[in-house]
């Protein structure tokens, strides 16, 4: 009998961790959990409140009202995948948009934001047989993950890939923004003070610029067989 485990794929935005770690868990059996998700939905939350914008952040405001942000994932048939909700509200469309990944970087380094989500993302890994993509699964998240995937490609590959993804599903964006907030990103979330993006020393790096998405998940696959 396999035994579960638990897979942590970190690394830097639009690598497209999500689709891989999306496709791993259809194939295990495994629950999976997008944790950039959750950051985009307390920024989305923000953002809907008034608590931030280009030049401010009410952090002190934000952290009272963490109380009232609820977060789930609600598996969509049709879709084949889950779908985030705030509270009741679905807002798997908004919270991808190029605004709130504008904002998301500055409330995820907010500490007792982190602390909200590491401990809700903690309770849904308790049984194992969960695939986490995110920045700090392996480090902070499960430590102690049987397997640790990092991956990475270059800025301009990663900001192509964004931008063909948003563009497809109709949105009005420049490659430039794109690529800038994809630059922003990595420097906010490899320089913060808590829980930044490092790759955890026993992480398996993958750099994917010149993988195909089949050869990507073959060797993602093979890397879990050794576990199993
Ligand atoms: O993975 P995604 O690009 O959707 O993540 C959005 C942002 O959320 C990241 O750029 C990062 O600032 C934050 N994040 C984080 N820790 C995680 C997942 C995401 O800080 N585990």
């Amino acid at each position: 009998m396999n035994t579960k485990i638990t897979i942590a794929i970190d690394g830097f935005s639009s690598t497209g961790k999500s689709t891989i770690a999306k496709q791993l868990a259809k194939k295990l059996g495994y629950i999976y959990v997008d944790t950039g998700a959750m950051y985009r939905t307390v920024a989305l939350f923000a953002m809907q409140n008034n608590l931030i914008g280009l030049d401010f952040i009410n952090q002190d405001e934000l952290i009272k009202q963490l109380i009232n942000i609820k977060i789930s994932f609600v598996f969509n048939a049709d879709l084949g995948f889950a779908e985030v909700y705030l509270n009741d509200a679905n807002v798997e469309r908004k919270i991808r948009s190029l605004e709130v990944s504008n904002f998301v970087s500055k409330v995820a380094t907010i500490s007792k934001v982190r602390e909200k989500l590491v401990s809700e993302q903690q309770e849904m890994g308790l049984n194992k047989g969960i695939v986490m993509d995110g920045r700090d699964i392996g480090t902070v998240v499960f430590p102690k993950a049987e397997l640790k995937i990092f991956m990475t490609a270059s800025a301009d590959t990663r900001a192509k890939r964004r931008f063909d993804e948003l563009i497809a599903k109709g949105d009005n964006v420049s490659y430039d923004e794109i690529y800038n907030n994809v630059v922003d990103r990595d420097q906010m979330d490899t320089t913060r003070k808590d829980s930044p993006l490092v790759k955890a020393e026993d992480a398996i790096e993958i750099d994917n610029s010149n993988l195909s998405r089949e050869e990507q998940f073959e060797l993602i696959l093979k890397l879990v067989k050794e576990k199993i």
